[in-house]
């Protein structure tokens, strides 16, 4: 069968399925769970997996779901979903008890995930396709929680706080060739659909400051002020801002998860959490050290310590321009041209980035979506631009990929140019992990 006919098959499913994959995203809609939580919305996805004749394995990667083809040779590709949610507690819609919130849509993914499953799996168009399609829904996008991931991390459950960095570690894409997926994003400009996005990669930080207390009113030149020691460490950051490159997207950002104790003591212990972002990994590397070097010299401004815990956040993301290419042919039976943006410039972070260190991905934007995501404004406005159209966009892409002998995606694998071997990769993200004592 040639594409074009696989394709309307592909198509014709979707429109069957509609129903079912309209409320299977707004199911999960209503029952958001944060990173390393998501055990209903796992359970969800391999069920409507299942539903497709699939047979997924749970508990990857700690709350993942895979299921793989069963098919040996050719290219083998990976349509994918993130489980996670945010947390707004602002929003409407938002859990009551936990704030959890899908303020980033990623159920809307997980509804495309399915949509491309039903597309190419009850069709029987994945058997015709010259490579293997495997569905993978990812935990723990969202770099939120972190104590609780500490926990996990304690406890030896995960290694790695981000889905996509812990599936690599454990294996889960060892003999993967090439990643899809795609976000949705509050398109402006009359933009329906983004091929790709860029985005920074970022590594995340905690920040104890250590200084001495005293107490306030009778004796503060007895002590020595963590409140003030991160003052100056946030000034001093501020005035690095001059030095960071416009191209590189530097982003620099902070909150104070605890300032003092006791309003009558000169606070000891004040503590930070830190996410330094840019878009390529020289200068994210750059910015961390200037980061760094703000701390240690508040520290020793006023005689006191700090503590500084690196993780390995998110890699800068690269999306397969090919590939795109071909996101972009498909997008045009759906969309006007003014409509269809090929590259979005994004400097929010996106987990994928990670895969696009070693392998091709494709990470595209979709709309029907308005407000700010991450915030009390987030709504879905339309569920064909965000749930149906980006799944027939992503499974024409599929068959052209796999298709005539799996042709197109072994051109991507041979001209594909890694920034990182996925060794190299997992070398990094162990050089990131770092504890400081100034
Ligand atoms: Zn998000
Ligand atoms: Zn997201």
């Amino acid at each position: 069968m040639d594409a074009a006919r696989l394709k309307e098959l592909a198509f014709a499913q979707i429109d069957k399925d509609r129903d079912a994959i309209l409320s299977f995203g707004w199911d999960i809609y209503r029952h958001p769970e944060t990173g390393y939580r998501e055990t209903r919305t796992a359970d969800c996805v391999a069920k409507v997996l299942e539903s497709c004749g699939l047979k997924p394995e749970r508990n990857v990667a700690y709350t993942g779901v895979r299921a793989r083809s069963s098919r040996a040779g050719g290219p083998r590709l990976t349509v994918m979903g993130e489980l996670d949610s945010v947390i707004c507690r602002d929003h409407p819609d938002c859990d009551k008890a936990t704030g959890a919130m899908h303020a980033c849509g990623h159920n809307i993914q997980l509804s495309v995930m399915y949509a491309v499953a039903c597309a190419l799996e009850k069709t029987g168009v994945a058997a015709q396709l010259d490579g293997a399609v495997d569905y993978v829904a990812v935990p723990a996008e969202e770099y939120i929680e972190l104590d609780y991931r500490k926990q996990l991390k304690d406890a030896g459950k995960i290694a790695y706080y981000s889905g996509k960095a812990e599936m690599t570690r454990q294996g889960y894409f060892d003999d993967t060739d090439m990643c899809v997926m795609i976000h949705n994003w509050p398109m402006t400009g009359g933009a329906k659909i983004a091929a790709r996005n860029t985005g920074t990669g970022f590594i995340g930080k905690k920040v104890r400051y250590l200084g001495r207390q005293a107490h306030a009113g009778a004796a503060p030149w007895d002590g020595i002020n963590a409140l003030n020691m991160a003052m100056i460490a946030i000034n001093s950051m501020n005035t690095q801002r001059e030095t960071f490159r416009d191209t590189d997207c530097v982003r620099v950002h902070q909150i104070l998860t605890r300032a003092g104790d006791l309003l009558n003591s000169v606070p000891a212990e004040v503590d930070a959490e830190i996410t330094v972002r840019a878009m390529n990994i020289p200068a994210l590397l750059d910015a961390n050290e200037k980061v760094n070097r703000s701390i240690h010299g508040a520290a020793i401004a006023l005689g006191g310590h700090a503590v500084v815990e690196d993780s390995p956040g998110q890699m800068p993301l690269h999306s397969n321009g090919e590939m795109a290419r071909l996101f972009i042919d498909n997008a045009r039976a759906f969309y006007g041209d003014s409509e269809i943006v090929d590259c979005f410039p994004a400097t929010a972070s996106f987990d994928m980035g990670d895969l696009s260190m070693f392998m091709p991905v494709l990470h595209s934007l979709s709309s029907g979506v308005s407000g700010g995501l991450h915030s009390a404004g987030y709504r879905v406005t339309d569920e064909e631009n965000a749930f149906i159209t980006p799944a027939k966009i992503v499974a024409a892409t599929v068959i052209d990929l796999l298709c005539d002998g799996a042709e197109k995606a072994k051109r991507v694998i041979a001209d594909f140019k890694s920034e990182l071997t996925r060794a190299e990769y997992l070398e990094l993200l162990k050089k990131l992990e770092k504890t400081i004592e100034y």
